[in-house]
């Protein structure tokens, strides 16, 4: 009898989802629902061997969760319900540490974080409800992002900003991609024997990016902050730049604040410095064939994270281990390799041929008398379903 489990990450125009059987723990089934609340809405629906792509004519959130359980239940997948679901959630505040069965108050404490996340944590609680009201004896449980880093210390998550907004609006530095991280890190330093007593820096690159320095399993320090554009480089987003910014484009530029705040996340990172794209691959294949502005963003990206990573390194007792995660940090030797170039300072060094393939048969990409580099390849969903299964 299988035991299903499934992970739901409903934005504010998609819903992705993963189906697992966690008696092997394989992925059944996985999909996206696109362009919800428009004309060209669409699901897909990926399983071992078939992809098909359906028109969803009603694409509201309760419409789209029934046809997606639908599209499973017909494709022989679901024999049974689900026992649980487990759901992505971006902003956990200050009110979650782990994750959580969802209850009314749970719902509320995730509405109370909404102006902390107020694209995100909305579309989190509608899939939810919409679940609720579908199915409201299947137990749902929360995972939320900025979980893992409540960890901090409060010198780590505070701000140099009067102290009353910390205590008024809880202004202070939350740390996302925490499932993330908390995965990496777990299974760096499993593969290298070093369960109990580790300092390891993961970073996750991806179309967000972030790292986060972590001490025996528990996240120190992170590069996100209140919101997720603090921070790296990332693909649209700015990461840190100078708040006087803010000000300068007003007064030069006679933008508001909802421009800036545009401008930063969805058209700076690699896309506004490559004037291309903000996606990896096109701007290291741009770079190869002398496109100056994509060599620069490539530059650019690759010094700021060094230098993060630098900073990260003061939290930590002893630099055990540098991991590599995400779309980017998985594939792109390129970058590994110019990072990795830039941290000379504590001893790490590239074994190149390993770099190539991805890393040896623990992901090692270092070479043997350096601190250990390993890439390890995320897994998000996994792990959601996986902290679902041991809650219910
Ligand atoms: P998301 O954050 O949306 O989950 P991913 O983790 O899938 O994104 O990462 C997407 C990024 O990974 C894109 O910038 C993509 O170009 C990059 N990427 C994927 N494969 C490669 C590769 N072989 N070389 C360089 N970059 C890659």
């Amino acid at each position: 009898m299988s035991q299903n489990i499934l992970v739901i990450n409903s934005g504010s125009s998609s819903i992705k989802f993963s189906l697992f059987d966690m008696t092997t723990e394989a992925e059944r089934a996985s999909g996206l629902a696109e362009r919800l609340g428009s004309d060209e809405a669409v699901l897909t629906v990926k399983t071992a061997n078939q992809k098909n792509t359906v028109e969803l004519t009603e694409s509201d959130y309760r419409s789209t969760l029934q046809v997606i359980i639908s599209a499973l239940t017909e494709a022989g997948l679901l024999e049974t319900l689900p026992i649980a679901i487990g759901h992505r959630v971006v902003h956990g505040g200050e009110a979650f540490s782990d994750p959580v069965v969802i209850t009314r108050d749970v719902m509320d404490k995730i509405r109370d974080c909404i102006p902390l996340a107020p694209l995100h944590n909305p579309a989190n609680l509608a899939g939810i409800e919409a679940i609720e009201e579908l199915y409201p004896a299947i137990p749902q449980v929360a995972v939320f992002d900025t979980a893992f880093h409540q960890t901090l210390a409060p010198e780590a998550y505070l701000y140099g900003v009067p102290y009353s907004l910390y205590t008024e609006l809880k202004v202070r530095r939350y740390g996302f991609h925490g499932v993330s991280h908390k995965y990496v890190a777990a299974e760096a330093a499993r593969r290298l024997g070093i369960n109990d007593n580790h300092g390891i820096i993961s970073a996750h690159l991806g179309n967000g990016c972030s790292a986060a320095a972590i001490v025996n399993g528990k996240s120190v320090d992170t590069t996100m902050g209140l919101t997720p554009l603090e921070g790296l480089v990332m693909g649209t987003r700015s990461g840190d730049v100078d708040p006087g910014l803010h000000q300068f484009l007003s007064q030069q530029k006679g933008w508001d604040i909802e421009k800036v705040t545009a401008v930063l996340n969805k058209e700076s990172g690699m896309l506004g410095l490559s004037g291309l794209s903000n996606d990896m691959r096109t701007i290291e294949q741009a770079a190869g064939e002398g496109h100056a502005q994509a060599q620069l963003a490539l530059d650019v990206f690759c010094f700021r994270l060094a230098r993060q990573i630098g900073g990260l390194a003061t939290s930590l007792p002893r630099f055990d281990a540098l991991v590599f995660t995400g779309g980017i940090g998985e594939n792109s030797r390129l970058i590994r390799a110019k990072v990795v170039a830039n941290l000379k300072i504590f001893g790490f060094e590239l074994d190149s041929e390993l770099n190539a393939n991805n890393g040896d048969e623990l992901g090692r990409i270092s070479a043997a008398n350096g601190p250990n580099i390993v890439v390890v390849n995320t897994k998000e969903e996994l792990m959601i379903a996986k902290e679902s299964l041991a809650l219910v």
